[in-house]
């Protein structure tokens, strides 16, 4: 059974994520500062830890860093304030594996952890390739050629909705939502921001900016 640690000071919510994870079969426990939270999220004992950023004593960001630089590996989801991508992308940077927008359905949550966890997946493997890259969406894997790629889940969720659309120019706003599913500012640098990252690590040439429409994936060979 999978342990839960859920960090997050307002009751309402806190008792809605337990219910429901609950009612999935895990085990969880809830934190509702900062200090305890981090105290038991570095204790190895959860496979998981749920962390809001809003938090007393000490918020979700410094509890992330001081976990960071222990060491601890264990999965981190943030629940960020709606609109604040500030929030997602320093949460992101600080070693967070993903990100929750407030407020959410708790089946979005789920869907998350349950990735986070390695759980059910299809198994029917699935691999995407374009000239040379290419993403086993079982395994979560990236290569180009035969070198393994490390991208994090929200750069190889970029990567796959270009190779799902090759040759297609796709808009930041589709980008949005169908890499972070939610309703960002569509001013949001965020796309921009993980298309550089990605254009680090699969290839500058790869993904192609098209000017004043958004971004397309290049198709060689
Ligand atoms: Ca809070």
């Amino acid at each position: 059974m999978s342990r839960i640690l859920i960090a997050e000071d307002e009751p309402r919510i806190a008792s809605f994520i337990e219910k429901g994870l609950r009612a999935q079969g895990f085990a969880t426990e809830i934190a509702t500062d900062g200090v305890t939270a981090y105290g038991r999220a570095r204790s190895g004992e959860y496979d998981l830890v749920v962390l809001d950023i809003g938090l007393p004593e000490m918020d979700g960001f410094a509890v992330l860093k001081l976990l960071r630089a222990d060491g601890a590996k264990v999965p981190v989801i943030v629940l960020t304030a709606r609109d604040s991508t500030q929030d997602v992308v320093a949460g992101l940077e600080g070693g967070a594996d993903d990100y929750m927008p407030k407020p959410f359905r708790f089946e979005e949550l789920l869907a998350r952890i349950r990735l986070r966890l390695g759980g059910e997946r299809s198994t029917d493997a699935t691999v995407l390739r374009s000239g040379g890259l290419s993403l086993d969406l079982r395994t979560r894997r990236a290569n180009v050629g035969d070198t393994v790629v490390d991208l994090s889940a929200r750069e190889f969720a970029l990567a796959e909705t270009f190779l799902r659309h090759p040759g297609q120019v796709l808009s930041r706003e589709q980008l949005l939502s169908r890499v972070w599913g939610y309703d960002f500012d569509p001013g949001s640098n965020v796309v921009d921001v993980y298309v550089r990252y990605l254009r680090g690590k699969i290839g500058t040439g790869r993904l192609e900016t098209v000017r004043g429409m958004g971004y397309r994936l290049v198709e060689k060979d």
